[in-house]
């Protein structure tokens, strides 16, 4: 590696350090530095994300039909305080594919004339660059701290295959006494999830599916084959966020994670870079290109995120999770 060769250096390959990347390779070179294990098959997963990031998806290559989605959604059932659900207005949002996205966006990176993908380089020993930005998610490495909740809420779930139509698909979500469950889905695929925490996990066991008709949310899992369910990918789902100081700006959820109701992350991630108040003089130009389509609502949204959940974390040090 040529000391100072590159503009930007990324550490991380999700795909808000792979956006990145394609979008700062318009201004010069971008090192990108993936973990050893970064060819692994990514876990099956169905996200949903509003339909104004399909355009930012257009503009990198990406064609919405080849992430997966087959409907634009504005309606969504949920009950929240109540044990029937609700039809809900929504702004637009689509369901993708989430293996798929990070396949793809690596394809366009690594066919990338300005950008060069490394793997499993020592923090160390990565060369000076104009921008140092780690998106390496939760384990925000270059962190000196993470904040987050000592009983962290943690997703499961399954997946189940079959055909279903446009209803079917729709996002539906239930308030429960131990957290909250939802599901969402494409023309093939529907995705259940549960969200609950850390101890409440230890203290369940059995299948997904049963454990909601248990709960009294049949509606929810209503339409789903009972048999044949996949274990999809999970994680940890609460907000999370990380301080310190050094040169690497930290940005996506290795600045602040939300929790997965808020159902955004990555959208919400592209605004994450103006609340790191070391960024240095450098860093302001991504935040231009990143927040070329998304105002400032969206970054008062993130900032009052940052500010509101600040009184109910413990602190743990870079590592300890
Ligand atoms: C269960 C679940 C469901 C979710 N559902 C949705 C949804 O429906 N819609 C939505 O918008 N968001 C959703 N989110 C949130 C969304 O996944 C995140 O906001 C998004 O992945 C953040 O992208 P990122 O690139 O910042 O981090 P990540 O996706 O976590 O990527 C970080 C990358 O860095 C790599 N890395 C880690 N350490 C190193 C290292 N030392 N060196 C190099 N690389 C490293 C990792 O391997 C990984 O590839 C969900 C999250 C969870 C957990």
């Amino acid at each position: 590696m040529a000391p100072g060769a590159w503009d930007t250096v990324i550490l991380g390959g999700g795909p808000v350090g792979l956006t990145t990347a394609l979008i700062a390779a318009r201004q010069g070179g971008v090192l990108v530095v993936l973990p050893r294990q970064a060819h692994a098959r990514t876990p099956l997963r169905i996200d949903c994300v509003p339909v104004s990031l399909l355009a930012l998806f257009i503009e990198l290559g990406l064609h919405p039909a080849e992430l997966g989605v087959t409907a634009v959604h504005h309606h969504r059932l949920v009950a929240w305080d109540s044990a029937a659900p609700q039809v809900v207005g929504s702004a637009g949002t689509v369901h993708i594919m989430r293996p798929i996205l990070e396949r793809r966006l690596l394809e366009q990176v690594s066919a990338h004339r300005a950008i060069t993908i490394v793997t499993d380089a020592r923090l160390g020993a990565l060369p000076a660059a104009g921008r140092f930005l780690d998106a390496t998610g939760r384990r925000a490495v270059t962190a000196e701290h993470r904040y987050l909740p000592a009983n962290p809420a943690v997703l499961r779930a399954s997946i189940v295959r079959g055909a279903f139509s446009r209803a079917q698909q729709a996002f539906r979500l239930a308030s429960l006494p131990t957290g909250y469950a939802y599901r969402l889905g494409t023309r093939d695929m529907l995705m259940l999830g549960l969200v609950q925490g850390r101890e409440q996990w230890r203290a369940s066991a059995g299948p997904l599916a049963e454990k909601l008709g248990a709960a009294g949310v049949e509606w929810l899992v209503a339409g789903m084959p009972r048999a044949a369910h996949e274990s999809s990918s999970g994680g940890v789902a609460s907000v999370q966020w990380s301080s310190g100081s050094g040169r690497a700006i930290r940005i996506g959820d290795a600045a602040v994670a939300r929790d997965a109701l808020a159902s955004q992350g990555m959208i919400a991630a592209e605004v994450i870079v103006p609340l790191n108040r070391s960024a240095g003089r450098n860093a302001g130009v991504i935040v231009k290109l990143l927040l070329f389509r998304h105002g400032t609502q969206h970054f008062r949204k993130a900032a009052a995120l940052g500010v509101s959940c600040a009184a109910n974390t413990t602190s743990r040090s870079a590592g300890e999770r």
